[in-house]
């Protein structure tokens, strides 16, 4: 794993997917600037542009050429937010890559408190969005409710509800997540089923800036759809487990009819009628179709389990953690100038 050798022991990775946001680039910069600048570890901007048919991919490679810290990466079409993410972790070369929002709903203020949380000791540091949403519609909110709900019943993997992409991870989860293979993918999710040690810090997020939210309602479905399907293997069964309860009412139901009205000859004077007889019957083959189709469904589960071709197991590293990268001393511009040459 070359990322594990060459990365600098000191960087923070800083990773932005952007898609139009032109009117958000500026301010962005100007806001991490003033946050890091006065602190000792150097940074490096990584923006991803996913495919922006506004002026921002020109006002990107603007900002790479006034600061060498910006690097950009011009995705050539729209692959979604999730592959921006993906494509800037591939690149980063930091000690520690911190993910965040180009509109500013993820304050750079709070950059600190993320590293801090990863000095004292945390792997994967996440921004757990505040409750109570102000800025967000009612059905958002309550989507957004039902969606953590639903993920935590039928996944393995333990999700904080409200826990953004806005997130701080060390070294070897990057290293960690760039050996994944899997095009279908929900970044959080992956690094939630990642592991490692997790600290969780609270935060505000802003209005967006500029700009309008990329993603519509269909788009937030199609999303939590493709989080239930890429984290979970509950759905692909689910058909199973109601044929499962389908035979077992309308089968005990159809052998009480078979005998009370044909070997009995009916002493209880039900008067079951032939309709309610079928209706039983048919239901009763449903159950045995949706039975099988559960049962082709664990096949299918094997086969997506095996495509997705997940590590096994993920394991620290001889030593424990990182070879301690520690707190960093010198501030130096001998230092920073070093990095960038
Ligand atoms: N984004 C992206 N590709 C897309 C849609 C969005 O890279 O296809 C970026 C966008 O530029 C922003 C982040 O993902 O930095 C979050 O997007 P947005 O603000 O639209 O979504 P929300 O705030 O509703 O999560
Ligand atoms: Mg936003």
């Amino acid at each position: 794993m070359t990322a594990q050798l060459t990365h600098n022991s000191q960087l923070i990775s800083l990773v932005i997917p952007c898609h139009n946001e032109a009117g958000n680039i500026e301010p962005l910069y100007l806001a991490i600037k003033e946050v890091l600048t006065h602190r000792l570890e150097p940074f490096e901007i990584i923006f991803v542009d996913d495919g922006s048919s506004d002026g921002t991919p020109s006002m990107l490679r603007e900002l790479a050429g006034i600061d060498e810290r910006v690097h950009v990466i011009e995705l050539v079409r729209n692959f979604g937010k999730e592959i921006a993410i993906t494509a800037g972790l591939n690149h980063a070369s930091g000690t520690a890559a911190i993910c965040l929002d180009a509109d500013l709903q993820h304050p750079p203020a709070l950059i600190p408190e993320l590293l801090a949380r990863w000095r004292e000791g945390a792997e994967v540091v996440v921004g757990v969005r505040q409750t109570g949403r102000k800025h967000a519609p009612l059905l958002k909110r309550m989507g957004s409710g039902l969606f953590y709900k639903l993920m935590n019943a039928v996944t393995d993997v333990k999700i904080v509800a409200h826990a953004t992409d806005y997130r701080l991870i060390d070294r070897v989860v990057i290293d960690e997540f760039n050996r994944f293979t899997e095009h279908n993918r929900i970044t959080r999710g992956l690094i939630d089923w990642i592991g490692f040690r997790r600290a969780y810090v609270e935060f505000t997020p802003a209005r967006r800036y500029a700009g309008e939210a990329a993603y519509s309602y269909i788009k937030l479905i199609s999303l939590a759809l493709n989080s239930f399907v890429s984290m979970s293997l509950f759905p692909l069964r689910a058909a199973g487990y109601l044929g499962l309860i389908i035979m077992l009412t309308s089968g005990p139901l159809g052998l009480f009819i078979l005998i009370e009205k044909y070997l009995m000859h009916d002493p209880w004077h039900l008067n079951i009628s032939g309709p309610a007889i079928l209706a039983v019957i048919i239901l009763f083959m449903v159950g045995i179709i949706l039975v099988s189709l559960g049962l082709m469904a664990l096949y299918v589960a094997t086969i997506h389990t095996e495509v997705l071709n997940r590590p096994l197991y993920i394991a620290r590293r001889e030593g424990g953690r990182r070879p301690l990268y520690g707190h960093v001393v010198t501030a130096g511009t001998e230092k920073r100038k070093a990095i960038h040459a």
